[in-house]
C-alpha cells in the first residue's frame, strides 16, 4: 500500500513518531505538500544527515558526532562520579542545573518487563565496563516512576558487588514523570538530596 500511495506513506511515517496521532500526521503531510519545496528538501536532508553523522559515544552512550563525546573528553570533569540517566534530554536537564561536574551514562530506556524491555535492551554493559578504580559513586537519576525505580534497584544490584556507592536522586522532590521537564532548582535539590540505595 505504501508504495502505491506516497501521501499515505508519509502520513504513516509521521504517525510512527511519538506523540503524533493519525490526525496530526495527516496535517503535517498536507503542510509539507502545500509548503515550498525547500521545506520537504530540508526535512529529508536533515533526517538523513542526523542518522549518518550521529552515533553513540562508546564510553557513555551519549549521542555524538565524535567518539568519545565532548563530555567524556572534557578533562575538567570529575571521573569519580557517574550520573546515570534514562535519555539524552535527561542528561541535558542535569547539565542545566550547573551543579554537577561528574560524568554521565545514558541508558536509552528504562526497565519495563511488561513492554518487553529487559536489562539487555539498556546500555548497561558499557556502564559496568567503566566501573574501574576511579569511579566511587554512581548516581541514578532516573525518573520516580515504577520503571525508574526498578531500573535504579537493578543498577544498585549490579554495582554493589564492585564496591561502588550507588545513590538515587531524592524522590520526595516532585520532578514529574520526566527529568527533562523538571525545573533547574528542583532538579538541583533532588541531586543534592540524593541518598544511598
Ligand atoms: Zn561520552
Amino acid at each position: 500500500m505504501a508504495e502505491a500511495d506516497p501521501i499515505r506513506r508519509l502520513i504513516h511515517a509521521f504517525s510512527r513518531l511519538p506523540g503524533i496521532g493519525e490526525k496530526t500526521a495527516a496535517r503535517l503531510t498536507f503542510f509539507v505538500l502545500d509548503a515550498d519545496e525547500s521545506v520537504a528538501r530540508e526535512l529529508s536532508e536533515a533526517l538523513g544527515e542526523v542518522r549518518r553523522r550521529i552515533r553513540l559515544c562508546s564510553v557513555c552512550c551519549n549521542l555524538t558526532e565524535v567518539d568519545p563525546c565532548r563530555t567524556c573528553r572534557d578533562p575538567r570533569r570529575d571521573g569519580a562520579t557517574i550520573c546515570v540517566v534514562e535519555s539524552v534530554p535527561g542528561m541535558h536537564a542535569i547539565e542545566r542545573t550547573g551543579e554537577y561536574r561528574g560524568r554521565y551514562h545514558i541508558l536509552h530506556g528504562l526497565l519495563a518487563p511488561l513492554d518487553g524491555v529487559g536489562p539487555e535492551q539498556l546500555h548497561l554493559k558499557p556502564l559496568l565496563a567503566r566501573l574501574g578504580d576511579e569511579v566511587e559513586e554512581v548516581i541514578v537519576a532516573t525518573s520516580p516512576s515504577v520503571e525508574g525505580e526498578a531500573t535504579a534497584l537493578y543498577i544498585q544490584r549490579l554495582c554493589r558487588p564492585l564496591g561502588v556507592r550507588v545513590t538515587r536522586i531524592a524522590s520526595g522532590v516532585p520532578i514529574g514523570a520526566d527529568l527533562e521537564y523538571a525545573d533547574q532548582v528542583t532538579l538541583a535539590r533532588a541531586l543534592a538530596g540524593r541518598r544511598e540505595l
